[in-house]
């Protein structure tokens, strides 16, 4: 490759390593992203010096350089230079992998392509020469990214057995690059499904996080499908399909939801709305029933997609904000706006949803209409309620407890004993000031809350 497209930063890295007598590579990612011009995230760098060697290196330039021994078992540090972070590997050849995920001993190599030969996948085992930028291309990964192939490097079946997180790399690289999966590294992953097993939650969590915001989700959940990764990881999607719904779609709740999914990946909705629009259906494999005139019906099946997708997310050990959020986008997404709609009918809306999460709710909509006939939903689609939304918000009404007249203070100051039933009585408050705002004041609120402590005074007494 020519240098001009190499960092000036690693062209000079490169130099320092060879003035030490050392060879230092671009491996990995970044050179595959390079040659595809995509932007690059991190660098790695893997050189014939031992980790103490990389040290004494760049302690020897007289520049300010941090070294954090990451992975030093691994040998691996990570070199703070001139604010770049990069990772520095002495060549590795690994044996002999008992988990599925972790070699169980680590062998340092003197040579750059055997290092390459334990890498996953041939477009990931490049590596590009420092200063000069000679490629390293052992296993024909170049023609394959010309030819959008991802093949593993050497065995298939092999590669897969000795790690299971590769086989969610893969469908992952296809979605994230638009390539194909080459016919025997497909094959190969329905056989070590066993292995794939044994990977970790949180593996599992990144990589259907990289998926989901990839140009096209749907790309790696059809591979899963066809190779049994999403039965192993995400049976409660994969039982979607055959799940018809004829009527207003043209499409089984899989291919619904992954249509959904792509829409949000597309437009770039946040993590929350696009797993919101993967699992928003998912309920209605168990709540379907057919009706006599032969039409299908789901009734509350947002509860029961929101209780899986809880589970799901809980499962593969999602932060509690990103599960709640997720949850209570589905639980809502079954809104019907029409115009009859009164003012306090809008405000219930606003309170259900809250205020902070209608954007999110709306941009669910968009993804559940797309995934309906795969066609653009019109940008118009909600400006009816969304107008009204704005109307009622602009008029800065109570829409929660802490906007009401008075507060629960107030009413033990009017004589009410606290307990249970003064929330009991604040929320009834909230729902008359929803139905007519006009009540929203101290003698009004202070008059109906004495009331329903008679009422409830009654009932507990
Ligand atoms: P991304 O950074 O987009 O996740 P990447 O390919 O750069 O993709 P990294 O996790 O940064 O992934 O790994 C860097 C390199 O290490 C890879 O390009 C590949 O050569 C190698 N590698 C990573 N994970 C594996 C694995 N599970 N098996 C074999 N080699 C791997
Ligand atoms: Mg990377």
């Amino acid at each position: 490759m020519s240098n001009q497209l190499i960092h000036p930063l690693l062209q000079e890295i490169g130099s320092l390593f060879a003035r030490n007598g050392k060879q230092v590579f671009l491996v990995g990612g970044a050179v595959r992203d390079m040659l595809l011009r995509r932007p690059c995230s991190d660098w790695d760098l893997a050189t014939d010096a031992r980790p103490e060697e990389v040290n004494a290196i760049f302690r020897g330039t007289r520049q300010r350089v941090n070294i954090i021994p990451t992975g030093i078992k691994h040998g691996t540090v990570t070199v703070i230079y001139r604010d770049a972070s990069i990772e520095i590997t002495t060549f590795r050849t690994e044996s002999a992998y008992r988990d599925g995920r972790h070699p169980e001993e680590v062998r340092f190599s003197s040579s750059i392509e055997e290092d390459l030969s334990r890498r996953d996948f041939t477009m990931n085992a490049l590596a590009l020469g420092l200063p000069g930028g000679r490629l390293v291309d052992p296993f024909g990964g170049e023609a394959d990214m010309r030819n959008r192939i991802i093949r593993c490097v050497r065995n298939p079946a092999e590669r897969f057995a000795e790690d299971g997180l590769r086989a969610l790399r893969a469908v992952r690289f296809a979605a994230q690059l638009g390539f194909e999966v080459e016919a025997a590294t497909l094959a190969a992953i329905g056989g070590a499904l066993d292995t794939t097993a044994k990977v970790s939650a949180e593996r599992i969590r990144d990589e259907l996080d990289k998926i989901i915001s990839s140009p096209k989700p749907s790309a790696a959940f059809l591979l899963m499908e066809k190779t049994g990764l999403l039965p192993l990881i995400l049976p409660e999607l994969a039982l979607c399909r055959g799940v018809e719904q004829k009527g207003y779609h043209r499409f089984d709740v899989l291919e619904h939801s992954l249509l959904a999914c792509d829409y949000a990946a597309r437009k770039k909705y946040p993590r929350e709305t696009a797993l919101a629009a993967l699992f928003h259906d998912i309920g209605k494999v168990k709540t379907r029933k057919l009706g006599g005139d032969g039409v299908w019906t789901f009734y509350q099946h947002e509860r029961e997609s929101g209780v899986l997708a809880g589970d799901i997310l809980f499962r593969l050990r999602y932060p509690g904000a990103v599960i709640e959020k997720t949850v209570h986008l589905i639980e809502e997404h079954m809104f019907h706006y029409t115009e009859d709609w009164t003012d306090a009918a809008v405000r219930r809306f606003i309170v259900r949803t809250g205020e902070e999460h209608l954007q999110d709710l709306y941009a669910l909509r968009f993804c559940d209409t797309f995934g309906m006939a795969g066609v653009e939903p019109s940008p118009e689609l909600l400006f009816p309620l969304a107008r009204r939304v704005e109307k009622v918000l602009q008029k800065g009404r109570s829409l929660s407890v802490k906007d009401l007249a008075v507060s629960g203070k107030d009413l033990i100051a009017a004589g009410m004993k606290p307990g249970k039933h003064m929330g009991i009585i604040l929320n009834e408050l909230l729902e008359t000031v929803l139905d007519d705002p006009e009540q929203n004041t101290r003698e009004k609120l202070l008059e109906i809350a004495d009331n329903l402590r008679k009422r409830y005074g009654s009932i507990s007494s």
